[in-house]
């Protein structure tokens, strides 16, 4: 036999009532032994409730009834609760007269809710040609006389059950949930929510082969589907989890419902009334394989706080806390004390908070007089996520991802043998806690979202490239990167869900004026976590803003090299913001562009690596020049106008010449090495003239041929097989503060590893000490929007894993 047991969603008028029937309907004529518990339907408990107290206030409670007898028999042809409601009545209205109920007269009432559903659903069922009974679980549950919140005695009640079953074979019993009766048959109530407690009872009495909960929703999930939409369905869970669950207020079973199945090995499975194609949740007590299984949460609650600096060592104090709760009927969730300051956190029930305020304060009046205590006070803006299955050794994964993304828990608490762990954060905060800790553990995919500033060359192929392998990545990497915002000096363009192939329109559109403040806002309000912020611009001030960006928990990546060549002053405060915040800054395009120049360099420096000199040619474009130039037949100003047909120079293309653009990259290699030089301390050669550095540049364009008799000279004046190179160089005793740059043109064998360099590829040579002589050599494309685009792609992936 099967126990179906539904809920009062599932029983309420309308499209619930129908899919009970025909889900009873279709057992039964399957012929499926089954027996049926159900609840009060709709609100019916918490409408009885409201009439009591009604009655009791001497409120006319009349039109309440009438409202709720139309409810009741909607859907029925005939009045069949003539008596039901007539006794109804007159419990009322004596409730009225004496002004006050007792809890005996309420289960009287409450007890109702069961009884007109259960008769309802019978009828019904015989209108529908299926044979159904009314029974009455008070002529079976018997109970103590604990009024509110019986207990049953199993024996006798045992007994009844399965006489009534023997000898009531021939018709599908619809029984009461939820209600008793004293051995002196006064009805009584087994505590809110109690059918599924008669139905698990009637499961373990009659041998059932599994019990069948019937509610509104799915199944149980890894959390609140409204709150985290990655929620998922758990397929199964072994009874001790289920009940790690009940305990925190995950709307599933409570322990003492669970227990008559774990007696006998019955298993239970949550269904959907609505949804009949879903499978549900299935609890049995075979142990899953053990793991995080689900997150809870809870926000009607408040956190008390005393503080008494002179409670220290003295004794009792915590039983005096105790006891005005006690006192106070106020249940305590969560409890913390710390063990050298005293101080001591409760977490309660909102509602009971001010209460628990008021009572502590009175007990503790004479100790705050003695200054012994020095606070009590209450903060109502936390919640409690509770995170289920979890055990203190991978509580560091949670904890971090929380951590990364700005969100510090108020207070922890375990328990020294349950596995889970509850942390009180701010209410502000505890969507964007959930969804963050939800994907940390949960999460088949890492959801990193991006901030786009800069969409030219570099930036807008960046864009593209992530659109295109998003996908594979995501398959690949269990990564899933999602733009939420791309921006330009003027606008930017938001979508949460992250932007689609045709942003560009779009952002024209219906992009908006911004600041980068509104960036940030944009993100804390839709709760996105994990996030990077991309320089993709050329702007010498948008780096100002990096430091707000990682204030509110951004990492940075830029292909922009300002921020890493302006004042060192500037270089320290940023680093120092980024570690106090805990946020990652990566720009391994800033030199060479996607050759994996900087993280080599980094690795060598931290394991202690002494890097003694480095040394190469680390622009594209004059890279470009001097390899041809000197193996060529031809007038400098020649192969520099290829260069510039080729589009390998800036529009002016003194702004390669001029050798800033070398030196900056040279300065952030030496900052790298912790070097402190500023670029002014950069001996630069400029390979412009003087009388050509002024004037506009198309005058300097025409005449490009002014070059051409210095640079012959220098090729001449060179020895036998060398070429020229412009180089960046860094050397001197890096032990140093600073060290020695210089940006220059040399010669070199033609057979070196610099002097064989081809095409607009750039060379780095890295000394070291345990290398020795031979340096180590980074070479390759140095420059273009593709590699450059694809070296801040490479940003990404590494920011991302780390996120893992
Ligand atoms: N009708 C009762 C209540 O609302 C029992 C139940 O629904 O399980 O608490
Ligand atoms: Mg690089």
């Amino acid at each position: 036999m099967k126990i179906l047991k539904f809920g009062g969603k599932s029983l309420a008028n309308g499209e619930g009532l129908q899919k009970v029937i025909q889900t009873i309907a279709q057992k039964y004529f399957n012929n499926e032994p089954i027996a049926v518990v159900v609840s009060a339907r709709g609100n019916a408990t918490d409408e009885l409730v409201i009439l009591l107290k009604k009655a009791q206030a001497n409120i006319n409670f009349q039109a309440d009834f009438e409202q709720f007898k139309k409810y009741q028999l909607e859907g029925l042809k005939e009045n069949i609760f003539e008596e039901e409601f007539s006794v109804l009545q007159k419990l009322l209205e004596g409730v009225s007269l004496l002004g006050d109920y007792s809890d005996k007269i309420k289960d009287q009432v409450i007890a109702f809710g069961e009884i007109l559903s259960a008769k309802y659903v019978s009828y019904v069922l015989n209108e529908n040609s299926i044979k159904a009974q009314f029974t009455d679980s008070r002529q079976l549950i018997k109970t103590d006389i604990n009024f509110g919140n019986a207990q049953p005695i199993d024996a006798v009640s045992k007994r009844n059950v399965l006489d009534y079953f023997e000898k009531n074979t021939d018709k599908v019993n619809i029984v009461t949930g939820f209600i008793g009766s004293t051995l002196h048959n006064e009805t009584t109530t087994l505590g809110r929510n109690g059918s599924n407690y008669t139905a698990s009872l009637l499961a373990n009495y009659l041998n059932a082969e599994e019990f069948q909960n019937y509610t509104h929703v799915d199944g149980i999930f890894t959390a609140n589907p409204d709150l985290v939409a990655d929620a998922k369905k758990i397929e199964r869970l072994s009874f001790n989890e289920a009940n790690e669950l009940a305990n925190f207020g995950a709307q599933i079973l409570h322990a003492k419902t669970i227990i008559p199945l774990v007696e006998k090995n019955i298993p239970l499975r949550i269904l959907n009334t609505f949804n009949p194609e879903n499978d549900g949740t299935l609890i049995t007590s075979e142990q899953t394989n053990e793991g995080i299984k689900s997150l809870s949460v809870l926000t009607n609650v408040s956190l008390i706080n005393l503080e008494g600096r002179g409670l220290l060592g003295k004794t009792g104090v915590d039983a005096r806390i105790f006891r005005v709760m006690a006192e106070n009927d106020i249940s305590v969730s969560i409890i913390s004390q710390g063990s050298s300051e005293r101080g001591i956190g409760l977490v309660v029930n909102s509602d009971k908070a001010s209460k628990a305020l008021v009572g502590l304060e009175k007990e503790f009046e004479n100790d705050f007089y003695t200054k012994d205590v020095n606070k009590i006070s209450v903060n109502d803006n936390i919640a409690v996520i509770s995170i289920i299955g979890q055990d203190l050794t991978n509580f560091h994964k949670p904890y971090t991802a929380l951590i990364r993304n700005k969100i510090t828990p108020i207070l922890l608490n375990n328990t020294v043998t349950g596995r889970n762990i509850s942390l009180i954060i701010s209410q502000d905060e505890f969507k964007r806690a959930l969804n963050v800790i939800h994907g940390e553990i949960f999460g088949v995919a890492k959801k990193i979202n991006i901030a786009i500033f800069g969409h030219g060359t570099v930036g807008g192929t960046l864009i593209s490239q992530i659109l295109e392998s998003a996908k594979n990545i995501e398959k690949r990497k269990g990564i899933k990167l999602n733009v939420f915002a791309i921006a330009n000096s003027k606008k930017v363009l938001f979508n949460k869900f992250g932007i689609s192939e045709n942003w560009k329109a779009t952002l024209e559109d219906k992009g908006q004026d911004y600041k980068v403040e509104d960036v940030i806002a944009y993100a804390k309000e839709h709760h996105l976590e994990n996030l990077i912020a991309i320089d993709n611009t050329a702007s010498s001030t948008f780096i100002e803003n990096y430091i707000s960006l990682a204030e509110n928990s951004f990492d940075l990546i830029s292909s922009n090299k300002v921020a890493n060549t302006v004042s060192y002053d500037f270089y320290k405060k940023l680093r120092k913001v980024l570690k106090d915040n805990q946020k990652e800054y990566l720009y391994e395009t800033n030199v060479g562009a996607g050759l994996p120049l900087i993280d080599t360099i980094k690795l060598l420096h931290l394991s202690g690596e002494n890097i003694t000199k480095i040394k190469g040619v680390f622009s594209g474009t004059l890279s470009y020049l001097f390899n041809n130039f000197s193996v060529e037949n031809k007038k400098f100003s020649e192969v520099l106008q290829e260069a510039i047909d080729k589009g390998f120079t800036e529009p002016d293309p003194r702004e390669d010449l001029n050798g800033n653009d070398v030196g900056r990259k040279l300065l952030i290699l030496a900052r790298e090495l912790d070097l402190q030089n500023e670029f002014e301390e950069i001996q630069i050669q400029n390979l412009i003239p003087e009388p050509l550095r002024e004037g506009s540049a198309t005058d300097f364009l025409k005449r490009l041929s002014e070059l051409d008799g210095i640079y012959q000279n220098i090729k001449d004046a060179q020895g036998p097989n060398e070429v020229l190179r412009y180089i960046g160089e860094l050397s001197g005793d890096l032990h140093q503060d600073k060290g020695k740059l210089e940006v220059k043109l040399i010669s070199v064998p033609a057979n070196s590893a610099l002097g064989s360099l081809k095409g607009s590829d750039s060379i780095f040579e890295i000394y070291t000490e345990s290398y020795g002589e031979q340096p180590i050599v980074i070479q390759g494309a140095g420059a273009g929007a593709s590699v450059t685009a694809r070296g801040v792609f490479g940003d990404i992936l590494r920011l991302s894993e780390k996120k893992l």
